[in-house]
């Protein structure tokens, strides 16, 4: 166990406030006479407005070891900073949503259905995914359809970029266990993913090969720590932002070592969109629903419709074996954007929704402009 430190006052720092609040511009004659607060109104505002302790010497914690808080423990630990990285759970990350993730890094099909913003991030953090495993191969990714789903397919194709058109032969001949199967296909060649629960283990280690330390089974709260504290907990930081709900995303994992494809191929699907990842040893994860609830219960309907997607794309996956279902929830804010808060003696990045391995590596990079040298964006950025 390690030593639980006493709270204290951040330092004074250089703290531009985003949005100026609409009660400081209206005439003073025109506002209504503030209630009286309690003392303990009062204690929780001044708690309130502190700010997070940027000073370089100061101890920085990083709370929850998932794709986000992994990342931004990495970059605070490579600017020369005195980081540990705090986890709940064990090092099997299972209690973590990134755990569940398909690792799909899509900045152009998720422009589809999700702010511009997603895919300007989604580009930068490619770019540094792509620096950081310059070993990994980002193959791109292709999206089928079945001639039922034509009509979905063409608006798929008009509300995404970053694509070349491919007739049967294309398809075939990126993907030949497909051969014969599809009439055609949007490949979009610039995309990749990573296998999610190998790229944690490796951030990990990472950060400990960069001077930090990392503690599983760990659990703290922002109260407890001194120093910068970064709070990456995901949808357990509620406490902090109530606004946070969880969106149920299932999936399976089947083996079979009767198809190989080299990249993630979705297929398109009336209600959501359907895919097949290819990862390790013969596995391919099957995902993923979006479900507004917050159980992590598998539906039977979602594992029926997973596993006929899969089926949909080759047949040969009739014959694999299941090794495993399971979901996570995302955690997301009312408008299903990144946020980045910072007040309350602490930076909180939280809201990655779908997109936490397409958006975080630009999100703590975000995150590090802000605390070395107070650069604030306005797009995801909240002082609160
Ligand atoms: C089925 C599925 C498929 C998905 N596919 C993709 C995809 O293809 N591409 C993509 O970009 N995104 C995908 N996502 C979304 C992505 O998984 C999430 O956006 C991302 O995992 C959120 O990461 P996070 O670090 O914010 O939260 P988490 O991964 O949940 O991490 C938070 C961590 O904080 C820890 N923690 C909580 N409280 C404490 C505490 N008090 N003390 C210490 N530790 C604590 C938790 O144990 C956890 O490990 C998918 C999600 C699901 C469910």
């Amino acid at each position: 166990m390690h030593q639980r430190l006493e709270g204290r006052r951040g330092a004074e720092s250089a703290h531009p406030s985003v949005y100026a609040s609409a009660e400081a511009s209206s005439p003073a004659t025109e506002r209504a006479p503030a209630p009286a607060r309690s003392a303990a109104e009062l204690a929780a505002a001044a708690l309130r407005s502190e700010k997070p302790d940027l000073r370089k010497d100061a101890p920085a914690s990083v709370i929850g070891a998932g794709i986000s808080g992994a990342w931004q423990a990495l970059l605070l630990a490579r600017a020369g900073r005195k980081v540990t990285l705090y986890e709940r759970g064990d090092s099997a990350m299972t209690q973590a949503t990134s755990h569940w993730a398909g690792g799909m890094l899509a900045p152009y099909c998720e422009a589809e259905g999700a702010e511009p913003m997603v895919g300007e991030m989604g580009l930068r953090s490619l770019e540094m995914w792509r620096k950081e495993f310059p070993e990994t191969a980002f193959n791109g990714s292709l999206v089928v359809a079945h001639p039922r789903d034509r009509a979905d397919f063409e608006r798929f194709a008009k509300m995404t970029t970053g694509h070349k058109r491919l007739d049967a032969d294309g398809v075939a001949e990126l993907e030949p266990a497909l051969a014969g199967r599809f009439r055609e296909g949007l490949y979009f060649p610039d995309e990749g993913h990573v296998e999610p629960r190998l790229v944690l283990a490796q951030l990990h280690k990472r950060l400990i090969e960069a001077g930090g330390t990392i503690l599983f089974e760990s659990e703290m709260t922002p109260e407890d720590l001194d120093g910068l504290v970064i709070d990456c907990r995901g949808m357990a930081a509620r406490d902090k932002a109530p606004e946070l709900r969880g969106v149920k995303g299932e999936m399976v994992v089947i083996k079979t070592a009767e198809v190989t494809l080299s990249r993630p191929v979705r297929l398109m699907h009336p209600r959501w969109p359907l895919y097949v990842i290819p990862r390790e040893n013969n596995h391919f994860m099957l995902g993923a629903t979006t479900v507004e609830s917050e159980d992590e219960l598998v539906m039977v309907r979602s594992a029926l419709e997973l596993l006929s997607a899969a089926y949909a794309v080759h047949p040969a996956f009739g014959e694999a074996h299941i090794v495993e279902i399971g979901a996570g929830l995302r955690p997301a804010f009312p408008d299903n954007l990144p946020r980045i808060a910072i007040g309350n003696r602490r930076i909180a990045t939280n809201g990655l929704y779908r997109h936490g391995f397409l958006l975080a590596p630009a999100l703590a990079e975000k995150m590090l402009n802000y605390v070395e040298r107070g650069e604030i964006d306005n797009q995801v950025m909240r002082c609160l």
